[in-house]
């Protein structure tokens, strides 16, 4: 198969994402955050590119005005805010860093790397931001304009950047040798941070293995979509099957079925605000009952008890030492899933595998999810 990171990236966020972009080859518009990111890429790429004199801040700032496209924004405010938010990041980005001072050996360089055995070959193809070299080694770098910054678990595990580093390692491969001395980094322009990291061989070969699982993964997909908060910047909304209902013209059936998702969540509401007033009158009739020492109190229509509910928490080591011996200590064991899936994300490749391959649907319930808005 032949394959960009990016469109691996869409697979691992929403299956029918990947569909239409992949498989159908829908084309759309980019949005503003796409192209306020290229435009910012692009400025820094001018910032680099190797010359007699390394552009200025003021030149920065001019190219970024000039190729500025005010049309993909909603309104003039938003699109103000966008531009100073920009103008920020330069501003940022030339205080932390002297572009005079940096080795670049490339910049938006394109790569394409054969993973899998001989016979199963697959191709991924990627644009790395900024490679740099270092005083004693490289540092592989890409560009962030997201607002959310990772943590440094994350970074050691980042996908993206062990295919880089893959993808670096066979240009130069000699550099294997020198594992210990090139950077992985993520460069959040947003917060001026940069998140560096370094990776083992092991690592490397782990990723490639985890792109041959996603690949396998592609291959046997129903592409089912996956709601989530990135859904607000996926361009394919207004198809997809999850958000249809928000962009059908309505018919009378549909117009009634408003009405009762009206009433469920004015209902929702309801509960909430009770349970919160529920809340504040438990808290003052328990300052009452702890001033009257009674744990009963009463009125005409009935009378309410406080009682104290405690829960337990047990030592894992003693327990353990008491059930084992009669056999019983597997059969008090639960998983936590919650905790799993915290933790799943920063476990190393091979066991996130396992841990996958040791999932099975338990039960399946419907719930229903009110988001306003
Ligand atoms: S809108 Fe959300 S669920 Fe639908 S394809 Fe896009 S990311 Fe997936």
């Amino acid at each position: 198969m032949n394959t960009s990171y990016s469109a691996l990236e869409d697979f691992r966020i929403c299956p029918q994402k990947y569909k239409f972009s992949q498989i159908d080859r829908i084309r759309t518009p980019k949005n503003k955050e796409q192209v306020f990111g290229t435009l910012l890429h692009n400025t820094l790429k001018l910032v680099h590119t190797p010359g007699i004199l390394s552009p200025t801040l003021e030149q920065a700032l001019d190219y970024f005005s000039k190729n500025w496209n005010a049309e993909v924004f909603q309104d003039e405010i938003e699109e103000r805010a966008a531009f100073s938010q920009g103008v920020a990041m330069l501003q940022d980005y030339y205080k932390r860093n002297d572009p005079a001072k940096i080795n670049i050996i490339d910049l938006e360089s394109r790569f394409q790397v054969e993973i899998g055995p001989d016979g199963d070959k697959h191709i991924v193809s990627g644009i790395i931001d900024r490679i740099d070299k270092t005083e004693d080694g490289y540092e592989i770098i890409d560009y962030k304009t997201t607002r959310k910054l990772p943590s440094q678990e994350k970074v050691d595990n980042d996908l993206q950047l062990s295919i880089y580093l893959a993808a670096f390692l066979k240009r130069y491969p000699k550099e294997i040798e020198n594992l210990d001395k090139i950077k992985v980094s993520l460069y959040y322009l947003k917060h001026g941070v940069k998140l560096s990291s370094e990776r083992t061989l092991e690592q490397v070969n782990q990723s490639e293995e985890l792109i041959i699982d996603l690949l396998n993964q592609i291959a046997s997909s129903k592409f089912e979509p996956v709601i989530s908060g990135l859904c607000d910047w996926c361009a394919f909304q207004n198809i997809c099957p999850m958000w249809k209902h928000k962009f059908k013209e309505l018919a009378q059936e549909d117009l009634d079925v408003a009405k009762i998702i009206e009433e469920y969540i004015s209902l929702k509401d309801d509960i909430k605000s009770k349970s919160n007033r529920i809340g504040q009158l438990q808290e003052i009739l328990s300052g009452y009952m702890d001033k009257e020492n009674a744990n009963q109190v009463f009125s005409d229509m009935g009378r309410i008890l406080r009682t104290i509910r405690k829960t337990y928490k047990y030592d894992a080591d003693k327990l353990r030492s008491i059930l084992e011996p009669l056999d019983k200590w597997e059969e008090v064991l639960k998983i936590d899933g919650v905790a799993l899936k915290n933790i799943l994300g920063i476990l190393p490749y091979g066991t996130r595998k396992e841990v996958e391959k040791a999932k099975e649907v338990d039960k399946e319930s419907k719930s229903f999810i009110v988001k306003k808005g």
